[in-house]
């Protein structure tokens, strides 16, 4: 499979079309960006890192039966995916208090959730991706109810799955953002699942394994990332 011509391209990602309208590539870069992309940088080899990371956790979910939009690993650095129509919704689900949960609701970063929280973001750059709820959803036309349900139960699902591969890792899943699309009428988890869009936090020490090192120049990003790959990706 062959890219073609460039559909988008993102801060971490760009997109290409195939042969097959209803394939595309994403092909991961090493650049950075946070804090709405004022802040940006290069995480050395971050693209590879993160394209295997999320091919191994989205075949994870494939075999619990969650359907995603993955199809394979072309490269080092290329993934074939379905095409999906996304969803402008960014999807948390937060197992432990941290980043704009702490912030918005005064709790200390670090504290663990009674039950899982779900948030939903309003996926727009211009607005910095507003908290948004289910009437805000309706009233912006971004998801049928049903949908909505789906994606709810669909997203506490993968915090489950998830937590447990990790934690057989040493890794916390302290919170993560998932994006769904659709495709052929089928409602499909998209995107990626790699250390940018998750806090992980080794379970020995509690140290950051994540995006946060970047944000919040904790140094050592580049080694955090090859961590993480190497606990989830070795044989
Ligand atoms: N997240 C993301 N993209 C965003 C915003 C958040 O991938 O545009 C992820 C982030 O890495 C974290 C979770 O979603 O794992 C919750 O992020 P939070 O709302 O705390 O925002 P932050 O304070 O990190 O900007």
């Amino acid at each position: 499979m062959e890219r073609r011509t460039k559909i988008y391209e993102g801060k971490a990602k760009i997109l290409y079309e195939t042969d097959n309208p209803d394939l595309v590539i994403q092909y991961f870069k090493d650049e950075a960006t946070a804090f709405d992309a004022q802040k940006r940088g290069i995480i050395e080899h971050k693209g590879i890192y993160n394209n295997r990371i999320s091919s191994v956790l989205f075949e994870y979910l494939g075999q619990h039966h969650v359907r995603t939009h993955f199809v394979g690993q072309l490269s080092e650095r290329e993934m074939l995916v379905k095409r999906l129509a996304i969803i402008k919704i960014e999807v948390v689900v937060r197992n432990i208090s941290a980043g704009s949960l702490s912030k918005r609701l005064g709790l200390e970063e670090g504290e663990p959730l009674k039950e899982p929280v779900l948030e939903f973001f309003y996926k727009n750059d211009a607005l910095g991706d507003p908290l948004i709820n289910d009437d805000h959803i309706r009233l912006l036309d971004l998801a049928t109810p049903q949908e909505v349900r789906a994606i709810r139960k669909r997203a506490l699902l993968v915090n489950g799955l998830l937590r447990e591969f990790l934690d057989e890792r040493d890794l916390i899943l302290v919170d993560f953002k998932l994006e769904f699309g659709r495709h052929r009428g089928q409602l499909l988890l998209g995107d990626e699942i790699t250390p940018d869009g998750c806090r992980l936090w080794d379970k020995q020490t509690l140290e950051k394994m994540d995006k946060d090192r970047f944000r919040r120049d904790l140094g050592k990003v580049e080694e955090a990332y090859q961590e993480v790959y190497r606990r989830i990706c070795s044989p």
